[in-house]
């Protein structure tokens, strides 16, 4: 790892350091969001393997081609005012540096490390050196030889930069203290409100995320003014005031209604999402039930009717945003793999606030099927768009940066890498997204193998899933008295059997399940996860007529590596009359191979219904979606044309 600029000495801890280090800690809930301290992922289990692979591989991967394509030269040549028209990357190549030092500062709030330790210092000292001495903070304007300053409010980028480093400094704060880099962000928020507060500059950023960056800061720090300012930035947007771009329209930004009054999330599906998030902080914080109850009802809404199988949103190409309602074609499917993380994000927020359980699946939906979708087996490569059916096998991405997000192939690096260092800030802490203290209550909203400490609670957790559907809890240590641990039947399970201390077992519905617990308690979650058959909404057109296969919260797909020599996935139709059957981590599932359409007439591919023929049966090998494309480039499908029966 090539690390330049000075070393300085980590700051030590503040005696007033929140006790809970996570990414989102409302100013006042009922419900608290554990920190990253409180949750000890086992490496064996599906998420800590990811997480240390994340540590391990992904950390430097992303430090490594930063470096190569000039990203953080940028902020040295600033530094030493030597900027030019010429500079590397997009305008936003900036937050890519924060998102790094946001998932650098979780993990070394998990534990020390020296290489990543270097890595923070020498980002830390890069960044700093390049602030203006009024705060601001940014290399592609405002310097010679470069645009002025918010010279290009809509596609600029320079509050969304901003917004990624207040998250950055929140994590940092959160977990060691105050230090060069929350100074920083704090100078660059103070610049921020001088410039776009009550009577300045009335404007807003076409790319929301200072609002949830400045909504996280301002609880973090416990400065009201980041609060009011976001807030500000939430209810200036929806009038129309950002210059719409051919190809592009004010729903794209959200300028086209104000949040208010939205019914529905539209446009670029990650700004959609990232300003929805900030948008619960800000009904919460400033206790604005309206603003809470509209942004569950547009959450509902976007689920029902524009989310994929998957729990990906999006699936336009042109803007990277949401559909019409029921438009949702498998293989024009989007699906940035930021839309998903955005969406864990708005949804874990809507689950502080409100407690409900539906939050919770969805979170656990997208975490299994859009986020352990996207980075490589070895950390090292990722998907940006996350289709849910590929036609085409595609070339292997070579080691080259990637200027098409919609590869079917894993890419080391994207010419808009969004995605890496996203993957990398949410894997980094993941774990204050998986439990909560709800009044003394601990809840388990996901199911990841580790140690916990929540509530009243000292607990391990033991389970293979989603391989399997056991999870079983061993109760380390409780209060005097035990405590009350809250358990989540998920939404697509429709037998589950909870076998409490005494060994009695009792049947459980989807929803939240209480049961109070002592130290030396077992309790175990037996979740049924055999494979099943999911039909679509007919309204869905791009799929009628399919059917997908699921196998506990893992969506399955069919892919070109598992059929016989000869055959193409276009050939196989399937047969629903026999459920599928358990195979590995998959399923099978009974299936035909179609004999060529027998068109009688008509100009191809149209014509008359085509005479059936003989067709050839198959037993078709499902294999998790996140798993796809991991033996090589492939074709691929989730939904699957359902043949005659
Ligand atoms: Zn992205």
């Amino acid at each position: 790892m090539t690390i330049t600029g000075p070393r300085i000495e980590p700051a030590p801890a503040t005696a007033d350091r929140p006790s809970h280090a996570a990414p989102v800690v409302p100013a006042s809930s009922r419900r608290t969001g554990v920190g990253i301290g409180q949750v000890d992922l086992d490496t064996s289990g599906f998420w800590g393997r990811k997480q240390d692979t994340n540590r391990r591989a992904t950390l430097e991967h992303c430090l490594f081609w930063m470096e190569r394509l000039g990203w953080l030269e940028n902020f040295d040549r600033v530094a030493r005012g030597e900027t030019t028209i010429e500079r590397a990357g997009w305008q936003f190549s900036d937050s890519e540096v924060y998102k790094l030092l946001e998932a650098l500062a979780w993990e070394l709030g998990r534990s020390a490390d020296v290489d990543l330790q270097r890595a923070y210092d020498g980002l830390v000292a890069r960044v700093v050196a390049a602030q203006d001495a009024d705060g601001y903070l940014g290399t592609a304007f405002g310097h010679a030889g470069l645009a002025d300053r918010y010279s290009d409010m809509a596609m600029g980028h320079e509050l969304y930069n901003v917004g990624h480093l207040l998250q950055a400094a929140v994590a940092r704060l959160r977990t060691q203290g105050s230090d060069a880099l929350t100074d920083a962000a704090r100078r660059a928020a103070d610049h921020v409100c001088a410039e776009f507060g009550d009577g300045a500059r009335a404007a807003i950023c076409g790319h929301p995320e200072i609002e949830v960056g400045l909504m996280e800061f301002g609880r973090a720090t416990g400065d009201e003014r980041y609060v009011r300012q976001a807030t500000l930035f939430l209810e200036r947007r929806g009038h129309r005031t950002l210059p719409v771009r051919p190809l592009l329209s004010a729903e794209y930004f959200q300028d086209d209604v104000p949040i208010r009054r939205a019914e529905v999330l539209r446009g670029h599906a990650v700004r959609a999402l990232y300003l929805s998030a900030a948008a619960v902080d800000a009904a919460v914080d400033n206790d604005d039930v309206d603003l809470l109850d509209t942004l569950e009802n547009q959450w509902a809404r976007t689920v029902e009717r524009r989310t994929y199988l998957t729990g990906g949103m999006g699936s336009r190409h042109q803007d990277e945003g949401f559909g019409d309602d029921f438009e949702l074609p498998a293989d024009r499917a989007y699906c940035e793999t930021c839309a998903g993380i955005g969406s864990v994000m708005f949804a874990w927020r809507l689950y502080l606030a409100t407690g409900d359980v539906r939050y919770a699946d969805l979170i656990e939906r997208t975490l299994f099927n859009v986020i352990a979708t996207s980075p490589r087996e070895d950390g090292r490569a990722f998907f940006y768009a996350n289709p849910l059916h590929q036609r085409e096998q595609v070339e292997e991405a070579d080691e080259g940066v990637n200027t098409r997000a919609e590869g079917g192939t894993r890419a080391p690096w994207f010419d808009v890498s969004c995605c890496p260092t996203n993957v990398a800030r949410t894997l980094a802490s993941l774990s204050g997204y998986v439990a909560a203290d709800d009044e003394g209550v601990a809840v388990l909203a996901q199911y990841m193998s580790g140690h916990y400490a929540v509530a009243d609670l000292t607990f391990d957790v033991s389970t293979t899933y989603p391989l399997d559907g056991t999870i079983t809890i061993t109760v380390v240590d409780a209060a005097e008295g035990g405590g009350v641990l809250r358990l989540r039947v998920p939404n697509w399970c429709a037998r589950a059997t909870v076998v409490t201390a005494d060994g009695e077992p009792v049947d459980v519905s989807p929803g939240w399940v209480d049961l109070r617990v002592n130290a030396g308690d077992v309790v175990e979650l037996r979740l049924d996860t055999s494979p099943r058959v999911t039909w679509p909404d007919p309204r869905i057109d791009g799929v009628r007529g399919t059917v997908a296969v699921e196998r506990g919260p893992v969506v399955l797909c069919a892919e070109s590596a598992d059929l016989p020599a000869g055959v193409t996935l276009n050939d196989v139709v399937v047969s629903t009359t026999d459920a599928p059957i358990v195979w590995g981590d998959g399923a099978r599932i009974a299936a035909h191979v179609r004999p060529p359409s027998a068109v009688r007439s008509g100009r191809p591919p149209f014509g008359t219904r085509p005479e059936p023929g003989q067709a050839e049966p198959l037993a078709l090998t499902l294999i998790p979606y996140h798993r796809w494309a991991g033996r090589g480039p492939a074709t691929m499908r989730v939904f699957l044309p359902v043949g005659q029966e």
